[in-house]
């Protein structure tokens, strides 16, 4: 069996979904088609939870019906007229608009989990039904029953074994060839819905391929497939049609969108390929990342991180940073779920650069009961894999740089302002 990932920008319109019934119709084996949020439905989501936690219930619920007549629109224009009205999409709706109404609470991150996952829920909902309506028989799955995970909301981590347990109790593929289940969602072993960190959808394929044993996962994007550089950032990207897992890791740990970060362990602990592949254009092959590759990367790959802060931390008493403070500082760190993308360290100090978060200044307050803590917020973090002087030249000059860090493959720059334009390189 295959597993294909459709992520929110491939079903963020009527076209959108026509046109991945029109992908999935051309498959011949099984399928597992995992599912994210329309468009830009989980930001609202948040948008409407942000409303809900400062107990706007109003402002909430208005903000509740956008993304609904947004979801009714599309509804609208992929279904014939008789069957809207028997779309359990009605009943998803009103099961938050019930959660907004009769809930309360200060636990952010548990009713984070509890309302964005609905986006994925009423995605799915919408594009089995139109499989179903163009003969595409499947069979559309919970995930929330299906994918076990612990309590840690808004960045679970999966139960491996419960769930190929559940999952494989699930499926089989003898009535219907295709399964839709929700990228990004799960629940704990109570049942309470939980997600898997923003952008997740990606990891839940590839847990998916993992304990199904896939053939292959492919993620379906608006991109001709992993390129140099991000598009929206830079002009002039180059394809890189094959990938290394090690060098899918290192692009994604480093904060190249396309991929989730989590997403290439599961698939190379079982040596499972992943293809990133473009929904405007199914026929193109895109990209492959797997073991062996017949020809290494050979053009400069940049990586831009923005909202990057970057703090320096000082003893109060000019003693050295060493291992025992250090050990502390990272407890603060891995407490308040900091994301760190770059360390230099010195004798009296350790500066870390880390992606701007909720959770950040309550870091920063504790770590200030025993440091000197400094920090500079609106940073970007440039990475360029392959750096040579020229493309150096081009992208840093006249950048106020923070921060850098340079190996001879390597260079890594924290600065305040973008950088300019890609130039050509072939
Ligand atoms: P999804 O629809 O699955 O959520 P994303 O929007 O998360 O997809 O990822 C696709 C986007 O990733 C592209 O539109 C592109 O702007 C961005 N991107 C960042 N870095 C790269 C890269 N190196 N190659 C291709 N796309 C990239
Ligand atoms: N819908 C979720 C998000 O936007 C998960 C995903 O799209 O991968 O973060
Ligand atoms: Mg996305």
């Amino acid at each position: 069996m295959k597993v294909y990932k459709f992520g929110g920008a491939s079903v963020r319109s009527a076209e959108g979904i026509k046109n991945i019934a029109k992908i999935v119709s051309t498959v011949e084996d099984d399928l597992f088609v995992v599912v994210s949020a329309m468009g830009k439905t989980t930001n609202a989501l948040e948008e409407v939870l942000a409303a809900f936690m400062k107990a706007d219930k109003q402002a909430a619920l208005e903000k509740l019906d956008e993304i609904e007549a947004y979801h009714f629109q599309i509804i609208k224009e992929v279904f014939a007229e008789e069957i809207n009205g028997h779309l359990s999409v009605h009943s998803a709706f009103a099961e938050l608009r019930n959660l907004i109404e009769t809930g309360a609470g200060d636990d952010y991150d548990r009713w984070y989990d509890q309302i964005v996952s609905y986006g994925e829920v009423i995605s799915t909902l919408i594009v089995s039904a139109y499989f179903t309506e163009t003969k595409l028989c499947n069979k559309w799955l919970d995930m929330r029953k299906l994918l076990v995970t612990d309590s840690n909301y808004r960045e679970a981590n999966v139960n491996m074994l419960e769930s190929e347990r559940r999952l494989r109790q699930a499926i089989n593929f003898d009535d219907c060839k295709i399964y839709i289940g929700q990228g990004f969602i799960g629940s704990n072993t109570q049942g309470r819905p939980t997600t898997l960190g923003r952008e997740g959808s990606d990891y839940t394929a590839a847990v998916i391929g993992n304990l199904l044993d896939a053939e292959s996962v492919t993620i379906w994007k608006d991109v001709p497939g992993v390129l140099n550089a991000d598009p929206r950032i830079f002009q002039n990207t180059i394809h890189i049609p094959e990938l290394t897992y090690l060098d899918a890791v290192e692009l994604a740990f480093s904060g190249a969108q396309v991929i989730h970060p989590k997403t290439i362990k599961p698939l190379e602990n079982k040596q499972i390929p992943l293809y990133v592949r473009p929904f405007n254009n199914p026929s193109e092959s895109g990209s492959v990342i797997k073991a062996e590759i017949s020809k290494p990367i050979d053009v400069p790959v940049l990586i831009l991180k923005k909202n990057q802060v970057l703090f320096t931390i000082r003893p109060l008493d000019f003693s050295f940073v060493l291992e025992e403070s250090l050990s502390w500082i990272f407890m603060v760190i891995e407490k308040y779920r900091l994301k760190v993308s770059l360390i230099q360290s010195s004798a009296v100090s350790i500066s870390i650069c880390v992606d701007n978060s909720r959770y950040l200044q309550r870091a920063i307050d504790e770590l200030s009961t025993d440091y000197r803590v400094s920090y500079n917020e609106g940073l970007e973090l440039l990475n360029i894999r392959g750096i040579n002087p020229e493309i150096e030249g081009e992208l840093i000059t006249g950048k106020e740089i923070i921060l850098q860090q340079k190996t001879r493959r390597i260079g890594r720059f924290v600065m305040r302002s973008s950088p300019k334009p890609i130039p050509e390189v072939d």
